[in-house]
């Protein structure tokens, strides 16, 4: 036991941990609400848990490896050819393949800062270079930076719409505009986690930017709006021999028997989901309206969550936000993002936030 033990890739000492959203702590008597990741408040439909059920009886056998029924789920409900199609283990793994498939070490993956905390995570997995162009003053993608970024080491350049944490999503015709100045031979990920929540003006059309590029690859994911975070399922439709690329680095049997039973079940009951994320959408309009009219600077909010730019206030603001019963999602000197959760949870999000810019952090 004398010698140091095997030294890993010298990458991965400089790779940020991921920060997963923390529970709330229970206190007696208060109410506790996780805001933290996210997450679909609401519970599976009863026809999705009985699939899972039904899956979790076979446990004993490997997963279809070839995610048969799921490929031909998606390819019939996008109306895109199934060999387009991959899945993995949530669309987080399905972009650490495909940074590992398209980068070689010191290639570069240009991406807007902040956004997704996996995204410098991936390219530094990867052993790829992680370049973070800044967002805008109102926390939007900076497209033209993002353009001007590109070098003849980029590979991948990823697109995070609506923009997590901050909120704002990128239209149509801009995100159009963008693709006509990345050249043919840089992957554009349209990562479209929050794609369902998207309420503004000129929606994005991925799937047909998709059709016009074969460059453009787009990422879904079932944890959001058809809420199963917990059993990881993601995929991506791409070009097809990008999407054969990103399977040839998948992990064999990467998404279990369960989360493909599941996500066949959700695309079964889709309209009620999308019913769900309605209620969700307009629960967000309430409380971004309700945050605005108390003074809140709130970026223009498209996915189930809020963003508050707390600058140095962050850390103050997640205690008070602990203190009522509720766990949000604090990013150090920068802001809190908070998840729209149940109505109950939202209003005591709004009170907190009402007591906390009147008393704490208001005018002077
Ligand atoms: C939540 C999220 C995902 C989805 O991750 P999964 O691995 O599918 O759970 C992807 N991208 C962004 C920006 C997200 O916020």
């Amino acid at each position: 036991m004398n010698s140091p033990p095997p030294r890993p890739r010298a990458a991965l000492a400089g790779i940020p941990a991921y920060v997963a959203g923390r529970p709330p702590t229970g206190r007696d008597g208060v109410p506790t609400y996780k805001l933290s990741s996210n997450e679909n408040p609401f519970p599976p439909p009863p026809e999705v848990v009985r699939a899972v059920e039904a899956a979790a009886a076979s446990m004993n056998r490997y997963p279809d490896m070839g995610n048969v029924l799921l490929y031909e789920s998606v390819a019939a409900r996008l109306e895109v050819p199934v060999d387009a199609l991959a899945a993995s283990t949530g669309s987080v793994a399905v972009l650490y393949h495909l940074v590992q498939a398209f980068c070689e070490p010191g290639d570069e993956v240009v991406h807007a800062w902040r956004s997704f905390e996996a995204y410098p995570i991936a390219a530094s997995v990867c052993g790829a270079v992680s370049v973070q162009v800044p967002l805008t003053a109102d926390a939007r993608h900076d497209l033209d930076a993002m353009a001007a970024a590109v070098t003849d080491r980029t590979r991948v350049v990823l697109v995070c719409t609506p923009n997590n944490p901050t909120g704002p999503a990128i239209g149509h015709e801009a995100l159009r505009a963008f693709l006509q100045s990345v050249p043919p031979d840089v992957v554009v990920v349209v990562d479209e986690a929050y794609g369902e929540f998207v309420r503004g003006e000129d929606p994005l059309r991925a799937l047909e930017l998709r059709r016009e590029h074969a460059n453009v690859v787009v990422l879904r994911t079932f944890a959001k709006a058809y809420g199963l975070a917990g059993l990881r399922a993601g995929y991506l439709v791409a070009h097809p021999t990008v999407a054969a690329a990103v399977r040839a680095c998948s992990l064999p049997f990467g998404v279990s028997a369960v989360a493909q039973a599941a996500a066949v079940a959700v695309l079964g009951c889709e309209g009620q989901l999308l019913e769900r994320v309605e209620a969700i959408v307009a629960e967000r309009e309430r409380v971004a309206a309700a945050l605005r009219g108390d003074g809140w600077d709130v970026p223009d909010a498209q996915g189930n969550f809020v963003w508050l730019p707390l600058g140095d206030d962050t850390a103050r603001f997640a205690a008070a936000a602990e203190a009522a019963g509720m766990a949000v999602r604090p990013y150090a000197g920068d802001g809190v993002r908070v998840t729209v959760g149940e109505p109950p949870a939202n209003d005591v999000f709004l009170e907190t936030a009402r007591e906390f810019i009147t008393r704490d952090h208001g005018p002077d």
